[in-house]
């Protein structure tokens, strides 16, 4: 297997730089651990495309989120993943803090972010009329954006694929080594290893099941490893640094609060962390977070210290806010470099990219991380000749619940199978399910966050068995391989032999 590029890691950096390698003429390949992309980190997020004001000057960071930011609205029209432009909130609630926004707002105008604006209390109170009064002035941003981070992913590898781009799932690197015409990737094809049911990934090379193992040759290298770049990199000698984890954990809460809160809400950033937000989802529903702390790579617990902290950092920017409303909870871990700053381009290692350190605000870079990955590409010696048919869009996905009745019925009499509800909580049908099966769905996650199936109140309660059955066949696989999130995260366990 011979490539231009490889490109290793399937998070949002790794789906952002195929799509846009697949632009060109040129043979490239994705090879990602995991069953599906974008079961990373990039999954695991406050999914905030954030306004462009708060990263520092002079640092990757600031600047790439800018430039990111402008990116997104022309992907989502042409990727159809959920995306829209909320706003952002920054509150103060002294003097001191008044002071760091104006720092704040006159960064972003000297970045170029456009309509900040410094909103004082009656202001607040007609808008976001169940932030606390205490807030005594608020810097707002109408550039913030919200998206369905695990969307982008499974939309953009879906692009890059239909371009012409290989995706190798289930493909861990085991060893790279340096030869003439470029690197001689070693992979070893087969499930990693997870704590069954909880979906904890293990290490960057554990697997446990191994069916076999290749050899994929490319002239050039991408390392979009997320929290394992450093030992990648550390295979051909091009790096020299540590990502250490910063565990994140997240609230959801239940859709009773809806429209609580319309903006992102930050409290006022220190130099160290942007503090417990408040966020509407791109579904509406409220999630409250994130904790950070240093964590094992494989650390995706919740805790009850978590939990305590980000409740009443949630509560100090709205009060109404309650631990009993919470429906679901989760963890993320943040890729972090030795200098907390993006480590991007080349490495010293000629033909060997770094997409590395990749931590917030990442996701909303991503797309810019992505053309400056290909010039570092093409600075290195690749030919970046432009594709006549590189086909931009993907077709929309069926969201029956957002069809008006009309529609619903039309889509009804050409195709039953979206007259069979799966899940009651978000109506979701089965020809929804199935569709989301035959565009790369392999899990009950999969399912999940291509459909909504198993987000609402119930979490699964209902249609995880629907679920479950539908991948049986249309995967043409037993129940009992079917997984939460790939690896060893059966959901059902055979029937022993003689139990009753
Ligand atoms: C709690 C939290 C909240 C955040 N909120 C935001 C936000 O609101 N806005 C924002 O912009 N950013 C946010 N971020 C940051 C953002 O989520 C990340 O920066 C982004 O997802 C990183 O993407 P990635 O592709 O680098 O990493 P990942 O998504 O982790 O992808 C790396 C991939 O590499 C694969 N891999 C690793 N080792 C191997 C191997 N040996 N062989 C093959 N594949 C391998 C992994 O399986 C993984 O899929 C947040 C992060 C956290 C943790």
């Amino acid at each position: 297997m011979r490539y231009d590029v490889a490109v290793i890691g399937g998070g949002v950096i790794g789906c952002a730089i195929a799509r846009e390698l697949s632009r060109y003429r040129l043979r490239a390949i994705v090879i990602e651990r995991e069953c599906e992309v974008g079961l990373g980190t990039s999954k695991a997020n406050s999914g905030i495309i954030h306004a462009g004001h708060h990263g520092a000057e002079g640092t990757l960071k600031g600047e790439l989120e800018w430039r990111g930011n402008q990116m997104w609205d022309a992907l989502a029209d042409d990727l159809h993943f959920g995306f829209k432009r909320v706003g952002d909130l920054t509150c103060a609630f002294d003097e001191d803090q008044r002071v760091t926004l104006r720092q704040i707002m006159e960064q972003g105008q000297r970045r170029g972010v456009p309509g900040l604006e410094l909103w004082g209390p009656e202001r607040i109170r007609r808008e976001e009329p169940h932030l606390s009064h205490d807030i005594v002035e608020a810097l707002y941003a109408p550039t913030a954006g919200v998206v369905n981070p695990y969307e982008a992913c499974f939309m953009l590898a879906e692009s890059a694929v239909r371009n012409g781009v290989d995706l190798a799932l289930e493909h861990t690197v085991r060893n790279i080594r340096r030869s003439e015409k470029g690197f001689d990737i070693e992979v070893v094809v087969g499930v990693t290893a997870h704590d069954a049911g909880v979906g904890r990934a293990v290490d960057a090379a554990a697997v446990v099941d191994e069916t076999a193992t290749e050899l994929i040759k490319a002239r050039f290298v991408v390392d979009a490893a997320g929290l394992h770049a450093d030992a990648i990199a550390d295979m051909v000698d091009a790096g020299g640094f540590r990502i250490r984890a910063r565990k994140g954990e997240e609230y959801l809460l239940d859709k009773r609060l809806v429209g609580y809160v319309k903006r992102v809400v930050f409290p006022c950033p220190t130099p160290t962390s942007k503090g417990i937000l408040v966020i509407p989802t791109y579904d509406g529903t409220l999630m409250v977070g994130p904790t950070a702390t240093w964590a094992d790579k494989d650390d995706l617990t919740t805790t009850a210290e978590g939990s305590a902290e980000v409740f009443e950092g949630a509560r100090k920017l709205a009060p109404g806010i309650s631990e009993k409303d919470c429906i679901a909870e989760f963890a993320g871990l943040r890729a972090v470099s030795d200098t907390e700053e993006f480590i991007l381009g080349p490495s010293r290692v000629a033909g060997f990219v770094l997409a590395a350190g990749m931590q917030s605000p990442a996701l909303t870079a991503a797309p810019a991380v992505a053309t400056v990955v290909l010039d570092a590409l093409r600075d290195d010696g690749l030919e970046l000749v432009a594709k006549d048919d590189f086909e931009p869009g993907v077709p929309a996905p069926v969201r029956f619940a957002e069809l008006s009745t009309a529609e619903q019925r039309s889509l009804v009499a050409r195709d039953p199978a979206y007259a069979r509800l799966v899940c009651r909580c978000e109506i979701v049908t089965e020809g929804e399910v199935r569709d989301a099966i035959d565009r790369g769905a392999r899990t009950l996650d999969g399912i999940k966050f291509r459909t909504r199936a198993g987000m609402g109140r119930c979490q699964g309660g209902f249609c995880t068995w629907g679920c479950m059955e539908l991948l049986q066949e249309r995967l043409g696989i037993p129940l009992t391989a079917v997984t939460k999130r790939g690896g060893d995260s059966y959901v059902a366990i055979p029937r022993l032999e003689g139990a009753a």
